[in-house]
């Protein structure tokens, strides 16, 4: 949101006015949500922080075919955005949940239970593209902005008091409070994710066909991380399936 060269205190002072403005008035929260301190450079340098504590502390998977086509799929998709403020990177994770997440600095970990859950390409290319949505839109790094703070964040990159950092990563990556985006994020995450699969070239209807064996999911009882923090599952169907009759422009 502010330069680099602004500088962190003037930043932080930009925030306290900002604040103190809209202390009384009713939109505090989704304002405040709004704001996003960290700059693009320091987001970068913070998730190649966090990716190293991942590596370290999660079993990451190394096979050609998996990563092959997460990394093909990714790339087609990243295609479609306007700009590209990372070089976006894909990691796979092994665990059995079908799940996906975003750490800051565009880089992506998807669960191998998210190949076996999803029936074909447009399913795993809905799920990967709205994650893609999410980093482009810099949801993580607003979400541990709010979560921590500018000035503590910033810390973060010259020392890392206590190992902080490889707490934080691992919060995310496991689906703690930090990955918890407000609804807001969500369906933007949606409308950027479905743009993107249409440009590709992927059937559109891959996210809302997953999006449907989710829903039967949370019916049945079974533990369901991913989307868990969504907002309802078929909200989230309904603003998809409008989509087809006017697609949404980034
Ligand atoms: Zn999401």
């Amino acid at each position: 949101m502010f330069p680099r060269e602004f500088g962190l205190l003037n930043r932080v002072f930009a925030v306290l006015v900002l604040a103190s403005v809209c202390a009384g008035c009713a939109y505090v929260e989704p304002f405040v949500q709004e704001l996003n301190l960290i700059s693009v450079p320091e987001e970068k340098e913070i998730g190649t922080k966090f990716e190293a504590e991942i590596a370290k502390e999660m079993p990451l998977v190394d096979d050609s075919v998996l990563n092959g086509r997460i990394q093909t799929m990714g790339e087609r998709l990243l295609k479609g955005l306007p700009r590209r403020d990372f070089d976006y990177r894909f990691h796979i994770v092994q665990d059995k949940t079908p799940n996906a997440f975003t750490i800051p600095g565009g880089i992506i970990y998807v669960h191998t239970g998210l190949f076996d859950f999803t029936a074909d390409d447009s399913e795993l290319a809905g799920v990967l593209a709205h994650e893609i949505g999410h980093a482009y839109e810099r949801h993580p790094a607003k979400a541990i902005s709010r979560a921590y703070g500018v000035a503590y964040l910033s810390q973060l990159l010259f020392k890392d008091p206590e190992g902080k950092s490889k707490k934080i990563a691992l919060e995310i990556a496991k689906g703690g409070i930090l990955s918890r985006y407000s609804r807001q994020d969500e369906y933007e995450a949606d409308k950027v994710g479905y743009a993107i699969v249409k440009k590709a070239g992927y059937p559109t209807r891959g996210l809302v066909s997953f999006l449907r064996k989710i829903r039967k999911l949370e019916g049945s009882g079974a533990p369901m991380p991913f989307l868990s923090s969504h907002p309802p599952t078929l909200d989230r169907i309904a603003r998809l399936e409008s989509f087809e009759n006017s697609p949404p422009t980034i």
